[in-house]
């Protein structure tokens, strides 16, 4: 009987086979259907750009290269940063290609059997689910009513080709949605961008020359979510300030990002919504014309004319691009979780029945920031299960924990969390994992004896590698060499320099001051700097 069987050799179960292996799992097997690593963006559309920079995007434990740290990887590039990965820890010969799972079953005695449409029966003690979440499609109803009209789903969606000079309409606008409006846009007669309600919350890759997710860094996800409606003013000024006068479309483009964002109807704003991490939809409105319209109502003439929410006609329609999202539904398990609730899972992970003996990996989506450091966590909390190093909770304790879990999603996220069953508070999931690991990262030590690496972590992009200083797993020296290459926000140096002029000099500087003796009066320098009604006073 195998340890394991990891299912999918996307970046989550490349990392979950690795942090197994690593931790001294021997008997484990990667089963994946296709013929290659990469999951989801080694089969997507041929101009995809991650959302998240190579610096926050990267394993803990594997550089992503000099150079690259304000980079966004191509999904080339990002699918040769796993291979490489998988290549360098031992991963690559663990994987059987070509396997694709059809029944998982628990079995009466111990563990599961894991059956593959070849015909071949594995059986293994643990199963960890590493299959992603984007398989089935999901679609409006209104889609069976177009009769007359190519439609597509995101996930077949390769580049704009077909849509030359026709009129499309692309239905959803969150960051495959974003980027099929830009693309089409360009080359289309007419293009509307159908939104229920809003994009999410739109922030775009790039800040100047640095990556803009800088700013998920421990400073700014210290701002307590509850301030998140003041915080999003704050941050809708600063888009309206930063205007550059030899670019109108910069302009234009942050106009409408702050119109869409302040659509946004999270009670918390910026911090209750889904990021949106590219401008590619308010690039396609003022670049290219692309129209936002309500959503879909009505459908007449097999789709030829839609009829929106707000009162619109969309005539002469040609084909319509669905990105909305896929069916959260796993043909091979057990009937009882076919449709598992992400929000039912102990830490998005264990269910309470199988506790850990079946994990899903990849099931807890950051609002903001980035999957893979989530991914990586997971995979080493999973690991240290397997090998008694760490235990779940006894039954009622993990339901108590689960239940305050998902009320706080509730609070933070609300209508959005309902929207997005699996979406978590990217900073809060990590230093929740961080803590049942023991492996939270150690900023007063650091603030300390290494102020320099310290900036670093407060200041950079909070990803995996900072959560391999200390505790289980760690790979100190390793990590402060990463971490020093990470890259601070740029509003880090005049933050830091208040920081420690109100932390540490203004309060020298009191108790000077309150020790020695007050011989100000005698020093000619002081009584120089005196308005001369005081002096004369003084005189
Ligand atoms: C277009 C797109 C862009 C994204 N960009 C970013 C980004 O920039 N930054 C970010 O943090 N996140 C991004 N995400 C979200 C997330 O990081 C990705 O979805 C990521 O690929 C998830 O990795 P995964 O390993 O969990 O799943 P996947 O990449 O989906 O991999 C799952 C693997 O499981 C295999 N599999 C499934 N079923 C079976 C079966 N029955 N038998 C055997 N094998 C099976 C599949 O073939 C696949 O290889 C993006 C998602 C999409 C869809």
């Amino acid at each position: 009987m195998l340890d394991c069987i990891v299912i999918g050799a996307g970046p989550g179960g490349l990392v979950c086979t690795k942090e197994l292996l690593e931790q001294g799992v021997r008997e484990v097997v990667c089963l994946e259907q296709a013929s290659d690593v990469g999951g989801v963006f080694a089969n997507t559309y041929d101009n995809l750009v991650l959302t998240s920079s190579t610096t926050i995007s990267m394993f803990s434990d594997f550089w992503s290269g000099d150079g690259n740290q304000h980079k966004f990887w191509t999904k080339d590039e990002a699918v040769d940063y796993w291979k490489r990965y998988a290549k360098h820890f031992g991963v690559l010969e663990r994987i059987r290609f070509n396997s694709k799972v059809v029944a998982v079953i628990p079995q009466e005695s111990e563990g599961w059997q894991v059956q593959l449409a070849s015909g071949d029966t594995l059986v293994s003690k643990r199963v960890a689910l590493a299959i992603g979440n984007n398989a089935i499609p999901k679609y409006p109803a209104w889609k069976n009513l177009l009769t007359e009209v190519e439609y597509f789903h995101s996930k077949e969606y390769r580049n704009a080709d077909k849509f030359v000079g026709k009129n499309v309409l692309a239905v959803g606008g969150g960051e495959s949605g974003s980027d099929v409006a830009l693309e089409t846009s360009r080359v289309a007669s007419n293009c509307w961008v159908s939104l229920r309600d809003t994009a999410g919350w739109l922030a775009d890759r790039w800040r100047g020359k640095e990556a803009a997710d800088a700013f998920v860094n421990r400073v700014i996800w210290g701002i307590p979510r509850n301030w998140g409606e003041f915080f999003s003013k704050v941050i809708h000024r600063a888009r309206l300030i930063d205007k550059d006068p030899a670019n109108k479309d910069f302009n234009a483009v942050n106009k409408i990002v702050v119109e869409l964002n302040k659509k946004n109807k999270a009670r918390n704003v910026v911090w209750g919504s889904f990021g949106t991490k590219t401008y590619s939809l308010p690039k396609a409105i003022v670049q290219h014309g692309c129209k936002v319209v309500g959503e879909i109502v009505k459908v007449e003439d097999g789709g030829k004319t839609l009829h929106t929410a707000d009162g619109e006609t969309l005539r002469n329609v040609d084909a319509v691009v669905f990105s909305t999202g896929y069916k959260n539904h796993v043909s091979f398990l057990p009937e009882e979780l076919k449709e598992t609730d992400p929000r039912s899972l102990y830490k998005h992970m264990f269910h309470p029945k199988y506790r850990d003996k079946l994990v899903w990996i990849g099931w807890a989506r950051p609002n903001l920031g980035s999957q893979f450091p989530i991914m990586e966590m997971q995979a080493r909390l999973f690991a240290m299960i397997c090998t008694g190093e760490r235990s779940l909770p006894a039954p009622a304790e993990m339901e108590r924990v689960t239940c305050a879990d998902r009320a706080a999603w509730l609070e933070q996220f609300d209508h959005n969390a309902h929207r997005v069953r699996s979406l978590v508070d990217y900073r809060i999931y990590l230093d929740d994992i961080a803590s049942v690991i023991g492996c939270e990262p150690p900023l007063w030590k650091y603030l300390f004896l290494h102020p320099r690496i310290w900036r670093h972590m407060i200041f950079g992009g909070t990803q995996a590698t900072q959560f391999r200083l200390q505790g289980p797993g760690n790979k100190e020296s390793l990590a402060q060499e990463i971490l020093l290459k990470i890259p601070p926000h740029s509003l880090a140096a005049p933050v830091f320099k208040a920081l420690v002029i109100s932390i540490v000099v203004e309060p020298l500087n009191y108790i000077f001051k309150a020790l020695l003796p007050d011989t100000s009066a005698l020093k000619p320098s002081k009584l120089k700097k005196q308005s001369p009604m005081t002096s004369n006073q003084n005189v």
